[in-house]
């Protein structure tokens, strides 16, 4: 570093020029699994100091982050504590103490996204509230107290009916399907009861569900990802396509829709806009999540510039990067959790050795603690000219005879 340059970054005589990395600004992460991971190894790339705070000692990213506090992101004190380390505050999972960040930000700490954010995303009925009051296709939506109002939606909406509980939701834990009247009191059971907070959205017949991520920098500028393609079994994320297959005007329309969605919210990150594109050509809003996302873990072998790259980038306030593909295509596959102890390890093991001798394929494995049955373990992503070869790629890590055959 030339002693111009530290001259020039001088500010009341205090010397403000990094010198470990692209910014001395200390990064804390509510939340340690398998994204702040990713975060991590984004930050260790470019000399950014991340802090994790998780109740987990062992969580994903607890190795790999420059400090691992053990704490809950849902106790107030905990976040309070944890925040005087960090120059900036950020989320890797939105089901946060958010009364403490928003006591944090009246203190004058930066939470990047703003606590205002997060606290509309966490509870998916005033996300939809929101976003219905902004203009945001949407599917139609009903909160419900009772049998009866559950009853009422159901004659409106009708059957099959998405009851959704409110908050805590992920993976599709919280979802339960009603076929009729008749099953409306046993999915409302599925779900903890009326009690736990639930809403219901009318059912969607989607031919694709759809992903945007959006970067927002501190300064307001928008950096757009490619529209991809998520593929859902058994409510939970499995295969993701990038790019996604479907006409420029849906492309744009995605884009659209998503922009404006995080245009409404407030603070800088990346943001990810799940969508569901109708049989007619229309796309609705599903949900945003505050943060990198599931659908944008192929960006870190696709992409120019990572999801996580680019969240570490907007709330550090340093310049967005490129969001562009610089392969043609990519497939993200999920290694989810098969049977409890060793031989769901084995299973998995498998894979990810037969990953290794295909062509383009990176695997990724978020060392977590323990298996259980559909939680998300890692990743496999392959990259390569054309979806059709990544496709048949996929084939040939799953030992699958038929191409396309999700
Ligand atoms: P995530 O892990 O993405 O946070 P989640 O638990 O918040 O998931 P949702 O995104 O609400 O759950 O729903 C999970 C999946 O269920 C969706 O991706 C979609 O496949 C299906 N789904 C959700 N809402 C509807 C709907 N209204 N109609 C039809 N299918 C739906
Ligand atoms: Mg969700
Ligand atoms: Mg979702």
């Amino acid at each position: 570093i030339s002693a111009k340059s530290s001259q020039q970054s001088s500010k009341d005589g205090e010397d403000r020029l990094s010198v470990h990395g692209v910014s001395e600004m200390v990064v804390g992460i509510l939340g340690g699994g398998q994204l702040g991971r990713m975060l991590c190894q984004a930050a260790s790339q470019m000399g950014i100091k991340v802090l994790t705070l998780d109740p987990l000692e062992n969580c994903p990213a607890s190795s790999l982050s420059h400090q691992h506090i053990v704490g809950n992101f849902n106790d107030g004190s905990a976040v309070l504590e944890f925040a005087k380390r960090c120059g900036v505050l950020t989320v890797e999972i939105e089901h946060v103490d958010v009364d403490a960040l928003k006591k944090l930000e009246q203190q004058g700490v930066d939470c990047e996204p703003k606590a205002s954010t997060i606290r509309i995303i966490q509870d998916k009925y005033i996300q939809k509230v929101h976003f219905s009051h902004h203009g945001i296709p949407l599917p139609d939506f009903m909160q419900i107290d009772n049998l009866k109002s559950a009853e009422g939606a159901g004659d409106l909406f009708g059957y099959p009916l998405m009851i959704k509980s409110r908050k805590l939701a992920y993976d599709g834990r919280g979802n339960a399907v009603a076929h009729s009247k008749e099953e409306l009191s046993s999915s409302v059971k599925v779900l903890g009861g009326y009690d736990r907070g639930l809403y219901v959205e009318r059912w969607t017949e989607f031919v694709k569900e759809l992903a945007v991520i959006v970067g927002r920098g501190r300064d307001g500028s928008i950096s757009c990802y490619p529209v991809v393609e998520t593929i859902h079994r058994d409510n939970i994320c499995h295969i993701v396509e990038a790019p996604a297959d479907v006409p420029e005007s849906v492309k744009k329309c995605a884009m659209d829709v998503a922009q404006k969605a995080v245009s409404s919210l407030g603070g800088a990150g990346v943001f990810a806009v799940e969508l569901f594109l109708t049989k007619d050509g229309k796309v609705l809003l599903n949900e945003v999540a505050p943060r990198p996302h599931n659908s944008g873990h192929h960006t870190i072998e696709s992409c120019y510039t990572s999801q996580y790259e680019q969240h570490l980038r907007a709330v550090t306030g340093l310049p967005l990067g490129d969001p562009s593909m610089k392969t043609p295509a990519a497939i993200m596959y999920n290694i989810l959790g098969e049977d409890e102890g060793e031989p769901g390890f084995y299973i998995a093991h498998q894979l990810t050795r037969r990953a290794l001798s295909i062509p383009g394929a990176s695997v990724h494995w978020y060392d977590k603690p323990e298996m259980r049955k559909q939680r998300k373990m890692g990743h496999i992503t392959i990259v390569g000219p054309s979806m059709n070869i990544v496709k048949r790629r996929l084939d040939l890590l799953l030992e699958r005879e038929n191409i396309g055959n999700h």
